[in-house]
């Protein structure tokens, strides 16, 4: 399919992709400017009011903690905060919008500038500005019914939920920085963590709260000036995200080497089919008419209000990583993975606090993303939804540390603690797992190995020393896997002689 051709499209073409990230305020009780309850779901049409249904005569009031969870995401992405703002008219018809304007923000949004630094694998981090973050209202959904998957085309009727219509939206646009799909999606991805880390939003992108929308075009290397864009919708995953680019990178890159233009147009990811086709001509701007909002006051920010906004900012996930980095002493990948999941992160830390500190860190960390993390994924858990709980872990951590069983031995005992939600001491009582750490018993069965194996101890000496395996081995088999490994090689080195 054409996504394989994206390396070999990209040595003679450059992509230029900006993307548009609007993220519902799906933390807030309330919608944007009125009091309605901001839930996913719902009856239709129950969680309206004459606010956000348009009435006439009804007065929007701004909903501060939407501000200052806005001023916060600006914060937090090193913008730089308007010291003075205001909201606009945005003046278009969509029949699930019910006033027949949005109000948004235009020339005066609350942040402006700022930046993320993307993380690629073994590469120098790729910095990608951020133009504006604004605040607007949410439409509401239309229901297309008698066609398929909610698609215009082949209905017979269709129906409007206004449930949504008002909550509160938070918009942000980067600039045309990104050059690359792979880019593209983890510079999404590092901003749904900065969001779920700010606790502004619950960032589903399949349930339409986080909707990422791509301008994309393509240049060839070494021009300045940006080819025509094209902008895709309908993406709702990172991958979806990352599909939808590479596909439309190619398609662009065809249409010009076959002597064709690329039309401005909004264009549509089809998931199903893996490719976009064409939604709406681009080709005129639409004049949608801006003027200020007149039912509400500029607002003003003094520095009291931003320096108290951003001295209550949370640990940020660059300083988190930065953070398990050097107070676990955990390899940069390490640190990465556990410090972009909040719930592996959180039940990372209470184990490693559990288990006795941070020098368990790699210990507990080497858990965590091995087999718990394959325990999660394969029945699609939460790391706090496990039966294994932090401190079940960080107990069979230590009892491999203080050497009572063996690593191989703690798999087990863990394959039973998903099965069973034991403890894993119990567990190993129960199959009798005791690691042997007597070294009377273990030299013992190393002086039975070794009189029995002559030939190989005369080999040993002579210097083939990769010959200890197998002295591990058989030791370990008469032990019924039992032997501390340490003590084993320990006493069996110890006895053959340096
Ligand atoms: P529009 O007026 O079509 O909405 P904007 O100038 O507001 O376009 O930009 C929208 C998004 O498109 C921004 O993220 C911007 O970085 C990106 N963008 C602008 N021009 C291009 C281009 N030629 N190719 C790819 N992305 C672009
Ligand atoms: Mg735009
Ligand atoms: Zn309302």
């Amino acid at each position: 399919m054409s996504k394989d051709r994206l390396p070999e499209v990209l040595e003679k073409w450059e992509a230029v992709i900006g993307l548009e990230i609007h993220t519902e305020l799906t933390t807030l009780n309330t919608k944007m400017f009125c009091g309605c309850p901001v839930a996913f779901g719902g009856e239709p049409n129950t969680r309206v009011c004459p606010v956000c249904l348009g009435l006439p005569g009804a007065l929007p009031v701004p909903n501060a903690r939407a501000i200052e969870s806005t001023i916060l995401a600006g914060l937090a992405l090193e913008c730089d905060i308007s010291s003075w703002s205001q909201f606009h008219r945005k003046n278009y018809f969509y029949p699930d919008m019910p006033k027949d304007y949005q109000i948004s923000q235009y020339d005066r949004p609350f942040c402006v500038g700022g930046h993320v630094d993307v993380e690629m694998d073994g590469a120098e981090s790729v910095r990608i500005g951020i133009t504006r973050i604004h605040l607007e209202e949410d439409t509401g959904k239309m229901v297309h019914v008698g066609g398929s998957e909610g698609r215009i085309a082949g209905a017979t009727h269709s129906l409007v939920d206004f449930n949504r219509a008002g909550t509160a939206l938070m918009e942000l646009v980067s600039e045309p920085d990104i050059r690359t799909p792979e880019q593209a999606r983890r510079f999404a991805s590092q901003l749904r963590l900065v969001f779920l880390t700010l606790g502004v939003s619950d960032c589903n992108m399949e349930e339409g709260s986080m909707r990422v929308d791509a301008n994309v075009s393509v240049r060839p290397h070494g021009q300045a000036e940006f080819g025509a864009k094209a902008e895709v919708k309908n993406m709702n995953s990172f991958k979806a995200l990352h599909d939808a680019l590479s596909y439309e990178i190619v398609r662009q890159a065809d249409e010009l080497e076959a002597g064709g233009t690329v039309a401005q147009e909004t264009r549509h990811w089809d998931a199903g089919k893996k490719r976009t086709s064409s939604l709406r001509s681009k080709e005129f701007a639409h004049d949608y008419r801006y003027f200020p909002e007149p039912d509400m006051v500029p607002f003003t920010f003094d520095d009291d209000f931003i320096e108290g906004l951003r001295a209550s900012l949370p640990e940020l996930p660059d300083a988190r990583r930065a953070r398990y980095a050097r107070a676990y002493a955990l390899p940069g990948n390490d640190a990465s993975v556990l410090s972009s999941d909040l719930g592996l992160g959180a039940y990372f830390e209470e184990a490693v606090e559990a288990a006795g500190g941070p020098e368990m860190g790699k210990a507990v960390a080497n858990w965590v993303l091995g087999d718990f993390s394959a325990h999660l994924n394969a029945e699609a858990l939460l790391p706090a939804d496990s039966s294994v709980t932090p401190r079940k872990l960080a107990r069979l951590v230590q009892l491999v540390g203080d050497g009572t069983i063996s690593g191989k031995q703690a798999k087990a005992v863990f394959a039973e603690m998903v099965a069973t939600g034991e403890k894993p001491r119990q567990i190993i009582e129960r199959l009798g797992m005791q690691q042997v750490s007597d070294s009377g018993a273990i030299e013992a069965v190393v002086d039975r190995v070794l009189a029995a194996n002559p030939e190989e101890v005369e080999g040993y000496r002579a210097g083939k020393t990769g010959l200890i395996g197998f002295f591990v081995g058989a030791v370990m088999r008469e032990m019924g896997g039992q032997g501390n490994p340490a003590m084993v090689n320990e006493v069996l080195k110890a006895r053959l002689g340096g």
